[in-house]
């Protein structure tokens, strides 16, 4: 017992000690609500309302078409790209803020297979993993079937085995979506180095959750999505990295005109800008871009409290709790941990599993104000599961006591049972 001593007073005074604590005033949430859902949509900014109604009413209103120069709104994919590498150990310019994390993805694979075919054009595989998320594997296997290549999927633990010279890319989600294991990027960054394959990184689950270094993990590519954790709204712009030494050497395939080099010599030839900003297509939607920005500024308001280091500790402390008051109060209920119990293999989120009632034993939860999400599964190897995201920014010790105790209460009064709750498999 003496391993455990998470009481509500513990809780508490976790809280008042928490050097962070004082982020969570960037937030709005609503009252009495436990948010832990932030690994899919991150909660509103305070000052992004009036920083839009600005952007709107100055900006837009006021400014008009002169807003894309005197509101810097040409810059923003750059602005905030910048911003942004600074959470996931990249450099000023090597970024952008811009278009879906699913295009984007599209835009540096397509990259990485030209890259690879020119260099390399024996190696004809993609390698990934079979849990990875949908989209990223949906987009590979367009490029695949592009490119004359193979998308190969294996178990996470075989990925250093099917690493070989006949592989191309290795394509992988540095946090799994459904279970919150975190892949060792050096560790695979240098098995992958030794056999000449390129790396692909998906941030969605890590950026602003988990502290990133792209150029000491020696990756070739990276894309991360702008509404999780870095709280950029709903549909925020995704980003993309790549490092400099590839930049240069090839198009991106959607060669739109915002990453020419002269824009506004409206020439009939395409000339790819240099640097990171040919890897632009469009214009952008310049609302979402200011959101988003107002977003990645209140996980760089924790540079000062020790930055992404500290976050990463808050999260690991609240996901360790997380597990251990399930351990502790849950216990008989027919719930097991799928996250790993590892702090260095965890993100920053806990998912549980159950043989069966996940879903409804998620609705019944939200209904006592405690948002989680539910994730339907495809048999034993992959279950149903029930994800808590904790977002260290704004997330406190008692709302893990709180949405723990919850649970309990769901589980020990059978509330899931009841037959409102259903048994679909649905996702909202
Ligand atoms: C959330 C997420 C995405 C989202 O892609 P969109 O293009 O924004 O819909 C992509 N990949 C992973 C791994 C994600 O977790």
């Amino acid at each position: 017992m003496t391993a455990f001593l998470n009481t509500l007073q513990d809780c508490l005074r976790l809280d008042e000690q928490d050097p962070l604590r004082s982020l969570r005033d960037l937030f709005d949430l609503p009252d009495g609500l436990i948010y832990l859902d932030g690994n899919s949509l991150g909660a509103l900014p305070r000052a992004a309302p009036a920083r839009l109604a600005q952007a709107i009413t100055q900006e837009w209103g006021q400014g008009l078409i002169r807003s894309w120069n005197s509101a810097g709104w040409f810059d923003m994919p750059r602005r905030v790209g910048d911003k942004i590498a600074r959470l996931i150990g990249a450099r000023a310019g090597e970024v952008l803020a811009v278009d879906s994390t699913s295009v984007n993805l599209y835009k540096v694979l397509s990259a990485a297979l030209q890259i690879a075919r020119h260099d390399a054009p024996e190696r004809k595989i993609v390698l990934s993993e079979r849990s990875n998320f949908p989209t990223d594997l949906y987009i590979a296997q367009s490029l695949c079937q592009q490119h004359a290549m193979e998308l190969r999927l294996v178990e996470s633990g075989q990925l250093q085995q099917a690493l070989g010279d006949d592989v191309a890319v290795l394509l992988l989600t540095h946090v799994n979506y459904r279970t919150g294991a975190m892949h060792d990027m050096a560790a695979l960054g240098a098995a992958a180095q030794r056999f000449g394959v390129l790396t692909l990184w998906d941030l969605a689950h890590s950026a602003g959750a988990v502290e990133l270094d792209l150029h000491a993990a020696q990756a070739d590519f990276a894309v991360g999505c702008g509404y999780k954790y870095l709280n950029g709204g709903p549909g925020a712009p995704a980003f993309l990295w790549v490092h400099p030494k590839h930049t240069e050497r090839f198009w991106q395939p959607l060669s739109g005109w915002w990453g020419h080099a002269q824009p506004f010599a409206f020439e009939p030839g395409y000339q790819p800008a240099a640097g990171i900003g040919r890897y632009q297509c469009g214009t952008q939607p310049m609302l979402s871009l200011i959101a988003l920005d107002v977003g990645v500024d209140t996980v760089l308001a924790a540079q000062p409290l020790g930055g992404m280091a500290a976050l990463r500790r808050k999260s690991l402390a609240l996901t360790r709790l997380l597990g251990q008051l399930i351990e502790q109060r849950l216990a008989g209920h027919g719930l097991s941990l799928v996250s790993p119990s590892q702090d260095g293999q965890r993100g920053s989120q806990v998912s549980l599993t159950r043989s069966h009632g996940a879903y409804a034993i998620v609705q019944a939860l939200i209904e006592r104000g405690v948002v989680g999400d539910f994730r339907a599964g495809d048999g034993a190897a992959h279950p149903d599961i029930l994800r808590f995201g904790v977002c260290p920014l704004y997330t406190r010790y008692v709302d893990i006591w709180y949405a723990v105790d919850r649970l309990h209460e769901v589980m020990a009064s059978g509330a899931w049972q009841e037959a409102k709750y259903g048994q679909q498999q649905s996702v909202t």
